[in-house]
């Protein structure tokens, strides 16, 4: 805790819940306008440039970096959170499968992601128009630019500039040069029409806004001490503390947003995690950022006798329209990649190339489609890793042989992962579970999620490419292709981290919980700033929109209050 929470008599301008993108952003524009902030978080604090362990060798540590409870990534990595978080459950409807992701610390998931950063196309914004599916957003992307090019300026991306009409150009600093492997990658993708660009990823390598330029450690998971890579915390956060304008509450779990006789939003009510006392935040606005389904159940959860569904929730669409990225992996090995020149692969702590969505869905059996992802070459070795040597032809064994079948065959894999776009379907959604509490006495969230033939079509479509790719790299894939039985092993719901909607945006109050400024509808002072808002979930990773569209919120809200509105 920087300073004392507001009281009666002392409100706060705004009080916004969670640090992660949405709210470090949120913190950032409110504070550098001159509101006075406070921010509640439900994890500890942590930040990068002080409690990174990007340094420590795998074998200073005698579990070798294996992954514990609270680090599912691993002993060194950024995150604090994971699938499963003691004493905070969530439950899923019989049926349904789904996997809830949460961190728990300052800055969100926003210390681990892989920093793909992926502005979302015009097409993106209006996809009900091309192809009658879903919703169009009621923002297009021309409200949106201003707003990426704001993100791309303060926080830094690489990336190149390529013309393409639904993956805009961004304010790119020079991509680092492909690796090995990823050069056989682009070949091979340029026989087969695929296209293959530089990846886009939120490192610099250039200095910038006093931050250093990446020196190319390649261990961007375990946060960056040289800030040269983004987290909420020391890029967003740090600099809002600056101000002097933020006050940032640690440990404080929130219960739910409070509201006045007339209806209005007065503060949250939040749990201090440390004495498991209760206690209140007021605020003339209040900005919910705890991840687009944390979001939805706070609001499922201020119930009140005026609104007994919850909190902006007239249209009963809160938890409603949520989706995911569909995901789903092949890796492969490519003898022209054994026996190596021992060379330096770590660069930018991820992949350097990627494939953007290449084709038309007009000429498809599904309606939207997807990215690749690649993986594989050489790095500091973790633990588990190859995932077995026996799997390679004819590895495995003793000794001497052992040695030599690791040094062989260590950096001749190849792996690709399709991120492609969901289409939201009335059975996704989430709800409170009448029956479970957290351990703070918070009711739970429940999901019920269905997979459509548009999306195992595409994922179809991913196998086909992948072990394409793979042949065409003369090399070998390690696992049969699934069957429609088996999904064509789509990823569960939730699995690949990338969850948003459950407060969704629209101009019809009756449809959706916020307009087109991320205001909800029902109550004026409540916005909501994450994930929650978006209509559609593109074939885009979504985090660098999240970013975009709270700066975008954060000035609407600045200007109604200049104007005194709020
Ligand atoms: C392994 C991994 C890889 C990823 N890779 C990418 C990628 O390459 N590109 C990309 O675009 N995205 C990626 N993502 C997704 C990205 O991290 C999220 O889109 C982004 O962090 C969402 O920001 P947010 O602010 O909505 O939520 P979060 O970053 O999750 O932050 C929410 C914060 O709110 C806090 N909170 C929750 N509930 C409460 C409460 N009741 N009271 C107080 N605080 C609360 C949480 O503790 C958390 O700190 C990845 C995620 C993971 C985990
Ligand atoms: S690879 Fe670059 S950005 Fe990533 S942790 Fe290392 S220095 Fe930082």
């Amino acid at each position: 805790m920087s300073r004392n929470p507001g009281t009666a008599a002392a409100p706060y301008d705004v009080c916004i819940v969670g640090s992660g993108a949405g709210g470090g952003m949120a913190a950032y524009a409110l504070t550098k306008a001159g509101a006075n902030v406070i921010l509640l978080e439900a994890g500890g604090p942590w930040y990068g440039s002080k409690d990174s362990k990007m340094m420590v060798p795998n074998y200073a540590s005698p579990r070798r970096g294996a992954s514990t409870k609270t680090r599912p990534f691993g002993e060194f990595d950024a995150c604090d959170g994971g699938w499963e978080i003691e004493g905070e459950p969530y439950t899923v409807a019989d049926g349904s499968s789904f996997l809830w992701w949460r961190a728990r610390m300052l800055g969100g998931r926003t210390n681990h992601w892989g920093r793909i950063s992926l502005r979302f196309g015009p097409d993106d914004f209006k996809r009900k128009s091309i192809d009658g599916l879903g919703d169009d957003w009621p923002i297009s992307y021309d409200d949106v630019a201003p707003y990426f090019d704001r993100v791309d300026r303060l926080i830094g991306i690489y990336g190149s500039h390529e013309g393409i009409r639904n993956e805009p150009d961004g304010i790119f600093h020079p991509p680092p040069a492909p690796r090995c492997y990823e050069l056989l990658v682009k070949k091979a993708s340029d026989r087969l029409g695929v296209t293959c660009i530089p990846a886009r990823r939120s490192v610099i390598t250039r200095p910038l806004n006093g931050r250093m330029p990446c020196h190319y450690c390649g261990q961007c998971y375990r946060g960056c001490a040289t800030r040269s890579n983004f987290s909420s915390p020391d890029v967003l956060i740090a600099p809002a503390l600056e101000t002097g304008k933020l006050t940032l509450l640690t440990n404080a779990m929130v219960r739910e947003v409070i509201t006045g006789p007339d209806g209005r939003a007065t503060g949250v009510s939040y749990v201090n995690k440390k004495t498991g006392e209760e206690a209140q935040v007021r605020a003339r606005v209040v900005v919910l950022t705890a991840s687009a389904l944390e979001s939805a159940r706070i609001l499922l959860n201020s119930r009140s006798s005026r609104f007994p569904h919850g909190l902006a929730n007239s249209s009963g669409t809160v938890g409603k329209y949520i989706t995911d990225t569909t995901g789903s992996d092949v890796a492969g090995y490519i003898p022209a990649m054994e026996n190596h020149v021992p060379h330096n692969e770590d660069g930018a702590g991820g992949m350097h190339v990627y494939m953007p969505w290449w084709l038309n869905n007009k000429n498809l059996d599904f309606p939207r489609g997807y990215h690749i992802e690649v993986w594989g070459g050489w790095r500091a070795p973790g633990a588990g890793f190859m995932g077995g040597i026996e799997r390679y032809p004819p590895g495995g064994g003793y000794g001497k042989k052992l040695k030599d079948d690791y040094r062989r065959y260590y950096g001749a894999t190849i792996g690709f992962s399709g991120r492609g776009e969901m289409i939201p379907n009335d059975e996704s959604y989430c709800e409170i579970d009448k029956d479970v509490v957290d351990r703070f006495g918070i009711p739970v969230l429940r999901f019920h999620w269905k997979w459509t033939e548009h999306e195992l079509n595409q994922v179809r479509h991913m196998h086909q490419t992948f072990r394409a790719l793979v042949k065409e790299m003369g090399g070998q894939v390690f696992a049969p292709m699934p069957t429609k039985e088996q999904d064509y092993n789509i990823a569960t719901g939730g699995q690949i981290i990338h969850e948003l909607g459950g407060t969704r945006m629209g101009a019809d109050a009756k449809t959706s919980v916020v307009n087109a400024n991320c205001q909800a509808h029902d109550v004026p002072n409540l916005f909501v700033a994450d994930g929650g808002p978006f209509v559609s979930q593109a074939d885009k990773n979504p985090t660098w929109t999240i970013l975009a569209l709270a700066w975008r919120t954060s000035d609407y809200i600045t200007d109604q209050m200049k104007k005194r509105a709020l």
